[in-house]
């Protein structure tokens, strides 16, 4: 396909700080030899671009009616168009296919949704960008808004797939970004413990290859594009593209920062169990110091913190530590035998479950489908100026939010049955493994397991107490347990 050159400069106002015909040339044809375009025409116009009517202008588009496929090189959009008739013109041949490619040294243009819209500014005055969009331009944005297409660039963990002009997974880096909403809302992992996990996983920039930066990992946690909505101009809109995590993930994560205020500067994991227990005689942390041996090993021991105040308890190795822990994870754990046992109960219970539950289902997408008819309706109203802006986005907000929650609730129904089959089944499958931590020498692994079965851990006279949380209590007296469901 050959190009064909488009040069202007008029005497407006606005075009005394633009090259003069003669530099657009030279820089255009530099950069044709860079790139490798072959010319078969130029075309050099000396009038304003704001009405439509330019006699040169309407020359090439009539050549490239006639024999396109042509593509145009042109010193920056503004040149080819200040108005929405000739603007309309070239995006709709590109459309079309008889304009094969735009090519500006100063604008990047894609032929994507997205770049055809910021191209339709750039025709524009982008100057005042998009208050002073011609009323088509936001009547075609309103439509790719409410299809749930976004108008930008997609962000880290999604990709422009350009030849659908949609919003795809990133196949590399959609599965990491997920993990870090996961790894936050856990609480144990910090702003900058994720900024350096998430170069250690490839977590990349797209453009560059280089590590995103620490304010990046803030803004990708709050972005609520992950889950399935997008911000656009301060607005939220249901987005078509595939959500990464749930909304409920989502939720957590921003309770977790919420909490955090800051982001805090040590990380939390340098000692599994410092901050877990309280001395089992004052009430004072129990905290954490490496010792190292004349014989050059280092050891880790838990102590009393003591603090103006008189302690008699004396410390405890984290090998002691552990080693009683394991105990007590083997107490709690369940045989393959009882494993099954439970299995099959909640087997029972889940099928009971989901004949009720389909009821509910069958209400909520009833709910689903209300929602929508207000969605139509009340865009319908924003358009008749009947709400004002702000009215809108609040309400639409709101139904949006909605809609993702019955969603989800509705998968939920499909997928693992109500919150308790679930917890049931969780704690079947945790207190089976129970048995394999208890063996592991993975420290983390025996910490996340002593949270989860107990609360108010103390140590005395260098023996952990724990008060065992239900079912957990229940598991530790395995016999009577099983006498008592059987
Ligand atoms: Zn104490």
């Amino acid at each position: 396909m050959k190009y064909l050159i488009y040069a202007r400069k008029s005497t407006d106002e606005d075009d005394r700080q633009i090259l003069s015909i003669e530099a657009q040339l030279t820089e255009l044809k530099e950069f044709a030899s860079k790139e490798g375009l072959e010319i078969a025409d130029e075309f050099i116009e000396a009038k304003t671009a704001k009405v439509p009517g330019r006699p040169i202008f309407n020359q090439m588009i009539a050549r490239i009616e006639a024999d396109g496929p042509f593509g145009i090189l042109s010193w920056h959009p503004d040149r080819l168009a200040r108005n929405s008739v000739d603007g309309g013109k070239i995006i709709y041949l590109v459309d079309t296919g008889k304009i094969g490619g735009l090519k500006f040294p100063t604008f990047w243009f894609d032929a994507t949704p997205q770049g055809k819209f910021m191209l339709n500014i750039a025709f524009g005055q982008s100057k005042y960008y998009i208050d002073n969009l011609s009323e088509n331009v936001k009547r075609g944005l309103r439509q790719k808004l409410r299809k749930g297409d976004y108008p930008a660039f997609a962000p880290i963990g999604y990709l422009n797939e350009l030849r659908h002009h949609t919003i795809i997974k990133d196949p590399q880096r959609a599965e990491i970004v997920r993990k870090i909403f996961q790894l936050y809302s856990s609480g144990k992992y910090t702003f900058e413990d994720l900024h350096e996990l998430s170069f250690a996983m490839g977590l990349a920039g797209q453009r560059k290859g280089k590590a995103i930066t620490l304010s990046k990992i803030q803004t990708l946690l709050k972005n609520p594009f992950y889950y399935g909505l997008f911000r656009f101009k301060g607005e939220l809109y249901q987005g078509n593209h595939e959500p990464i995590i749930s909304k409920q993930l989502f939720e957590k994560v921003q309770r977790v920062m919420q909490e955090r205020g800051k982001p805090q500067k040590k990380s939390l994991k340098s000692y599994t169990f410092k901050g877990v227990f309280k001395c089992g005689e004052c009430g004072r942390q129990i905290t954490a110091e490496t010792k190292i041996k004349p014989s050059g090993k280092t050891y880790t021991y838990y102590r009393c913190t003591k603090k103006n105040r008189v302690c008699a308890q004396k410390y405890i190795s984290e090998q002691n530590l552990t080693q009683q822990l394991n105990k007590l994870f083997q107490k709690v754990a369940l045989s393959v035998e009882l494993k099954n046992y439970f299995l099959n109960r909640w087997e029972k219970d889940f099928k009971d479950f989901s004949t009720n539950a389909n009821a509910s289902a069958q209400n909520l997408k009833a709910e689903l489908k209300i929602i929508e008819a207000k969605l139509n309706r009340l865009l319908d109203i924003y358009v008749d100026q009947a709400i004002n802006r702000e009215e809108y986005a609040a309400k639409k907000q709101k139904l949006l939010n909605r809609r993702v929650e019955i969603n989800e609730e509705v998968e939920n129904f499909g997928r693992k049955g109500n919150v308790r089959l679930g917890l049931f089944k969780e704690w079947i499958l945790q207190a089976f493994q129970a048995n394999s931590i208890a063996e592991s020498e993975n420290l983390e692994e025996k910490r996340s397991l002593l949270k989860k079965i107990g609360s108010d851990f103390r140590i005395t006279g260098q023996k952990p107490l724990i008060s065992l949380q239900n079912p957990w209590s229940l598991s530790a007296k395995k016999a009577e347990f099983i006498s008592m469901s059987g």
